[in-house]
């Protein structure tokens, strides 16, 4: 049995955002700290090695959840377990507040954060181990080794990204805040990932997300979620749908999916439902085919790849019935 040492590193704790993304922006190696609950278990896997791990805790402008004048905003520091106990959001924004509940145990809510989980790294069974493991088994691509053994002939890293928040955001039409040392800018959250399991966020040197916005609730919505065990996990698959009804036809719908692939995605296709007459059968089944044509899972779980493909249609399927009906 292997002991899991933290290695060596810095603390600092800014005071504001300026700070911190000057502290990121000079130091390739510096890492962001918010509640610590994947990148302390990593730092013990032996996965990453920072020379100073930035700590959010002092910023207050990152804690608050407030009306923005068009939506609402959340601070990248409001922790998942206030999210998922928030009224206004519970009733305006269900698949955000369900998204939240849903994340690993209780325990880890009450420190995870918003921020945290949106730049959740992604996870493989063959990179997600103590460093003995990793070790006997030649490392793999994704760090210190040469191969990749989910798919051997490629040079890429494809594991999945896992975070289940982004996919309800998504949903919602949400946009991410990106602060750095000169001020803010606002991006799609869509915007803020790319499909590559090695280095999956589009964030430049000294880019911390700061907040999330989120439009106006005019939407039903929800959030369904896919995991080995049921108290504590991450999603095998994930899927969120935010959807509106006008006179018995769908106005509008938006149906987002985790776990399958490298990054949150937006599911394609639905457009077409948009402006005809309601049938939440035919809908929910053409949504179904959408999810199997568009999620790419492979064998980074213990779970098949083709059972995460079937199960993330079927949730995607009785989601968008129930919001329909
Ligand atoms: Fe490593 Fe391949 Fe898994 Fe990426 S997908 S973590 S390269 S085994």
């Amino acid at each position: 049995m292997s002991v899991q040492i933290l290695p060596q590193f810095r603390l600092a704790r800014p005071r504001d955002l300026k700070e911190a993304s000057a502290l990121l922006a000079g130091d390739p190696e510096a890492r962001v700290l918010a509640g610590g609950t994947d990148l302390l278990a990593n730092l013990r896997d032996g996965l990453l090695a920072p020379s100073t791990l930035v700590d959010l805790g002092a910023i207050e402008e990152l804690a608050a959840i407030a009306g923005d004048g068009s939506g609402i905003r959340i601070g990248a520091r409001v922790t998942l377990a206030r999210l998922a106990a928030d009224a206004r959001i519970a009733i305006l924004y269900p698949a955000i507040a369900q998204a939240a509940a849903s994340v690993a145990g209780p325990a880890h809510r009450s420190v995870a954060t918003v921020g945290g989980n949106l730049c959740l790294g992604t996870r493989c069974v063959f990179y997600n181990q103590s460093e003995w493991w990793r070790r006997a088994n030649r490392y793999c691509l994704k760090y210190r080794g040469e191969v990749c053994h989910v798919a051997p002939q490629g040079n890429s890293c494809q594991a999945a990204y896992s975070g289940d928040l982004a996919p309800a955001l998504l949903a919602l039409g949400a946009e991410a805040e990106i602060a750095d040392a000169g001020g803010s800018r606002r991006i799609a959250l869509s915007d803020l990932y790319v499909e590559d399991g090695a280095a999956h966020l589009a964030l430049r040197a000294g880019e911390i997300v700061a907040a999330v916005h989120v439009p106006p609730a005019r939407l039903r919505s929800g959030y369904r979620k896919a995991r080995a065990r049921g108290a504590i996990d991450f999603p095998l698959a994930g899927v969120a749908a935010a959807l509106r009804v006008e006179a018995g036809r769908l106005a509008s719908l938006r149906v987002a999916l985790t776990g399958t692939n490298s990054r949150p995605f937006v599911l394609d296709g639905t457009a077409e439902w948009i402006g005809k007459a309601l049938d939440p059968t035919a809908l929910a089944s053409a949504v179904g085919k959408l999810v199997q044509h568009q999620v790419r899972p492979l064998r980074t779980t213990v779970t098949a790849a083709n059972y995460r493909r079937q199960v993330a249609a079927a949730l995607a399927q009785r989601l968008v019935r129930e919001l329909s009906a």
